[in-house]
């Protein structure tokens, strides 16, 4: 096991190190909430205003080395700019040495805490396009917003996999497979941190890798709850996407606010010392999650103590507390180097890091907002992004006898509790922190109603809310309605909601809702469901009543005008699910199962499966070829097909490749995603599609918990094509 050693760090960092007191150290290691250094906040404002009493006593005073968050709601890119300033006059002119402030936010899908900013579909809309390159943009984007604010770190990417359902934060992550969570980390932390991992530029901001580890499957399904997690599984699935991460230079990394095994993570000397500063050699350094320090001994009751918890969690690995609202870590941690319970080597080694991180964000050479700035916040082009993102992510999930697109013409009735909220298609995370103050929502971004009426007319469309998301409103005046349409545009779904506030105790849609459907469907009007959901709620009572099914996920702000243009048949769909969209709520399995869970009457029976999605065109694969019939370790192997537009029309297809390793030491899935690619074509169009398989790429976690690559037979299959290759000694 590795055991954490300082990095490497700057000369000036290093000089600048030697000179600090112990309370200078310490206060490096306390970062603070915005709201507790601010007045209290107006309802309704778009500002915040600081206390500089309060501001100074932690910056003078207590010497903190970072704030973090907005208090209540986004303030105006003006409002941040002052704030800033105000800031980093105080840490650069006030304290004895002058070290600036690290400000941290959670900018989760666009910088979602300055009002006048460009949002982007949520994390799992952004994997269900399958385009890392979006993924990018969008980060660089973020990144650039949030520092024309002036603030040089964003909470984000979310990199545990969405595996249960349940979990009020799924929509937060990739989605269910470690491969494209891999590969959708290396594009976000890329678009944030910029090409050059050492020096971060100014239109450039610090990522942080979350929340580290295994926080995104517990058992129960509420937040914060406890996760058991094989030594194997966690590295099998779980850690690849921090080690890409890390590979990739990821500044920071957030712990798990929970529990792996009955051990809570921010206690885990193994996971965050030895795994992750060891053996991945993680330079950056370690934040805490909200309040989770002093959880140690509060909630998770680890520690007898609040300074027992101190210890343990800065002794385990932990660089910054985050926490959040008073000074308790400051003297909790002063008192246990002055007797000797903390070595100042582990103090050196946490404000090292943070120091480095500092230095190579540039903030001691300037941690003023850069002027001029101010004119990248919500650029026209950057909703364009956004735009494109919306329209790549919406997956087509069922289109009974061609209904879709619908024809121009015909008259709709628009109906159900997500058809006209600017706020759900957007979800937690936006505005505040739940979302949901609509009020907050610039105007010109079109629900789906306005985008739809925008498209078809007014004089087409009808609306009847029907329901609330939980609540029946008017059922009966919306199928009366019905009967004068031709066509049923349902909007069902779920309220904004993020972390354990979301909880649910049913992955069923509400039963209003399915009342509203079923009433729907005696009508006999054909129905098109788009389902704006953060997370796959169950609809099996639901589908067999509807002829489309269009999944939005949370889309975002430009999601009303890209589910319009899919519905007109103006963009062709070709988001695929990131994840098994279930069909039974106690039935919930992801597509990289094993044998066991499809023999003997056990069946992958989910509503639709990982990685499906339609299209308005029809794409044919042939000619699948490997370039040879086996490889050794070390040697790579590359496979190609090729696929063709056989439909009417130009579309993008999602190619993904999927492995199978037919017999090893420790029970095979059935199949693992290795590859995908996402090309466009136009009707008749062919293109050859290239995927190269390294030996590395079959490995495994085998039975002593180390990786292997172990000779075998493999098969490759992509879409219905299939081919074996041998893997030799
Ligand atoms: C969340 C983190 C977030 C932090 C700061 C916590 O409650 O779990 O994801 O970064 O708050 O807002």
């Amino acid at each position: 096991a590795g055991t954490a050693r300082t990095p490497a760090l700057a000369p000036p960092v290093r000089r600048l190190l030697s000179k600090m007191t112990l309370e200078e150290k310490v206060g490096q290691m306390t970062q603070i909430t915005l709201g507790a250094l601010s007045k209290p906040r107006k309802p309704r404002s778009f500002v915040n205003e600081l206390d500089l009493e309060k501001l100074r006593k932690a910056i003078v005073d207590y010497k903190i080395g970072s704030i973090l968050n907005t208090a209540g709601a986004a303030n105006t890119i003006e409002n941040w700019r002052e704030m800033i300033t105000v800031i980093q006059n105080m840490a650069t002119k006030e304290t004895r040495l002058g070290i600036p402030i690290i400000y941290g936010i959670d900018a989760i899908h666009g910088a979602n805490y300055i009002q006048e900013a460009t949002l982007f579909p949520q994390s799992i809309a952004m994997a269900a396009t399958w385009n890392p390159d979006l993924v990018r943009k969008a980060a660089e984007i973020t990144a650039r917003e949030i520092r024309a604010a002036g603030i040089p770190w964003n909470f984000n990417p979310v990199l545990g996999l969405g595996r249960q359902p349940l979990w009020s934060r799924f929509w937060e992550t990739f989605g269910e497979d470690v491969y494209a969570a891999c590969r959708m980390a290396r594009a976000y932390v890329r678009g944030m941190e910029g090409e050059n991992a050492e020096r971060i530029d100014r239109r450039h901001a610090a990522a942080c890798a979350k929340h580290y580890l295994g926080y995104s499957v517990p058992l129960s399904g509420r937040d914060r709850t406890p996760a058991w997690i094989p030594r194997r599984m966690l590295r099998e699935l779980f850690l690849p996407p921090f080690a890409a991460a890390v590979e990739e230079g990821v500044h920071t990394v957030m712990v798990n606010s929970s529990e792996i095994n009955g051990i809570p993570v921010h206690s885990s000397r193994f996971l965050l010392t030895d795994v992750l500063k060891g053996e991945l050699g993680f330079k950056g350094f370690v934040v805490s999650d909200w309040k989770d320090i002093i959880n140690l001994h509060e909630r998770e009751r680890v520690a007898s103590t609040p300074k027992e918890a101190v210890r343990m969690a800065v002794m385990a690995g932990v660089d910054m507390s985050m926490v959040p609202d008073n000074f308790s870590f400051f003297e909790h941690l002063v008192e246990l180097v002055k007797e000797g319970a903390v070595p100042m080597e582990r103090i050196d080694e946490a404000v090292g890091r943070i120091l480095q991180v500092k230095y190579e964000l540039g903030l001691f050479d300037d941690p003023f907002p850069p002027p001029g700035a101010r004119n990248a916040v919500g650029a026209k082009e950057s909703a364009e992004v956004s735009l494109a993102a919306a329209r790549e992510a919406v997956t087509l999930l069922k289109n009974e006898n061609g209904l879709l697109p619908l024809k121009k013409g015909m008259r709709l009735l628009v109906t159900g509790p997500t058809a006209d909220s600017r706020a759900y298609l957007n979800g937690g995370w936006s505005y505040t922190w739940q979302g949901n103050e609509e009020f907050r929502y610039p105007k010109e971004k079109k629900t789906i109603l306005e985008a739809v009426t925008a498209k078809a007319g007014e004089d087409k469309v009808t609306f009847v809310p029907g329901t609330t998301i939980d609540k029946e409103l008017d059922i009966p005046v919306a199928v009366s309605k019905a009967a004068e349409c031709d066509v049923v545009v349902l909007c069902l779904g779920e309220a904004t909601y993020c972390e354990t506030p979301g909880g649910i105790s049913d992955l069923t849609l509400p039963e209003a809702q399915i009342k509203l459907a079923s009433a729907l469907r005696k009508t006999g009007k054909p129905i098109v469901l788009i389902l704006v959901e953060g997370r796959p709620r169950v609809i099996n009572r639901i589908e067999p009543g509807v002829k489309a099914v269009l999944m939005a996920y949370l889309p975002g702000p430009e999601g009303g005008r890209a589910l319009a243009d899919i519905l007109f048949g103006d963009v062709n769909p070709s988001g695929k699910l990131p994840f098994t969209y279930p069909r039974y709520v106690n039935y919930l399995m992801c597509y990289d199962h094993k044998w066991s869970e499809i023999t003997g009457g056990n069946k992958y029976d989910p509503q639709w499966p990982f990685a499906y999605g339609l299209s308005y065109t029809t794409f044919e694969y042939r000619d699948i070829t490997l370039s040879r019939p086996s490889l050794r370790k070390g040697e790579t192997l590359d496979i190609t097909v090729r696929v063709k537009n056989t439909g009417p029309r130009s579309g993008k297809e999602v190619v993904h490749l999927f492995v199978s390793d037919l017999y090893r030491s420790v029970t095979p899935p059935v199949r693992q995603l290795k590859g995908f690619t996402k090309v466009e074509l136009a009707p008749g169009e062919e293109k050859t599609v290239r995927f190269t398989l390294a030996s590395d790429d079959l490995s495994f976690v085998g039975r002593d918990n180390k990786r292997i690559v172990e000779p075998g037979r493999f098969r490759v299959t992509i879409g219905k094509l299939e081919r074996e290759f041998e893997l030799l000694e």
